[in-house]
């Protein structure tokens, strides 16, 4: 089984998905908990250019070092863990590339759907919760947030909402794949409302 997290920054993400990881751990599963970019050795290595470049990084070589952290991520840990009978929960796939680089920085979003594929082999995630939330929202929860901002945290609230619109249309076009949630109410429901569509897929 294979569960995504997708959203904004600021919208809660890492949050879930650690209440998420100990609750399947209670209920006795063997969870891997992974993200992207990032995920591996080399991920590790190509996420440091993406966040922490200073100066800006061509959008389509960006959408290609997001490409290339994909690949290796799916190859090397996705696949092994779900042949293994483990369940991958992943804090970002490849809707983050179509709402950032495709909506974002105004890419074309098939292409970059098409790139992402590729990358993976074709590979799609069995359940992929949105956290939706208000950039603006977002912004106040990351700016009472005790830590730095990454380069693309940065960004103007415009390229926020264009992210945002991005993951709703992508949601509306894979309804059985999305979980979209309201990432304005409370943690505790939160995890509720993501339990109990998990627990609706959990193989037994
Ligand atoms: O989710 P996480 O905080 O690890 O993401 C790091 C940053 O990378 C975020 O600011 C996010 O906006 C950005 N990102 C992106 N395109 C992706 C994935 C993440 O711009 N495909
Ligand atoms: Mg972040």
């Amino acid at each position: 089984l294979w569960i995504t997290l997708e959203g904004g920054d600021g919208s809660g993400k890492t949050t879930q998905a650690e209440r998420l990881e100990h609750w399947l751990i209670e209920e006795g599963r063997t969870v891997v908990r992974t993200r992207e970019p990032g995920g591996s050795e080399v991920g590790q290595l190509i996420r440091e250019i993406v966040l922490h470049h200073r100066g800006d990084i061509a959008p389509r070589a960006e959408a290609l070092l997001y490409a290339a952290d994909r690949a290796h991520h799916v190859a090397t840990v996705v696949r092994p863990a779900l042949e293994r009978g483990e369940i991958v929960l992943q804090d970002r796939y490849l809707d983050s590339s179509v709402a950032y680089q495709g909506a974002g920085r105004v890419l074309d979003a098939t292409e970059v759907r098409d790139l992402s594929l590729w990358a993976a082999d074709g590979a799609l995630p069995d359940l992929t919760m949105l956290l939706d939330l208000d950039p603006a929202a977002a912004r106040a929860r990351l700016d009472s947030a005790d830590k730095p901002f990454d380069r693309l945290e940065a960004e103007k609230v415009d390229f926020h909402t264009r992210v945002r619109a991005a993951y709703l249309a992508l949601a509306d076009a894979e309804p059985e794949r999305f979980l979209v949630v309201d990432a304005a109410a409370s943690p505790d429901e939160i995890a509720e409302a993501i339990r109990a569509r998990v627990a609706a897929i959990l193989p037994p």
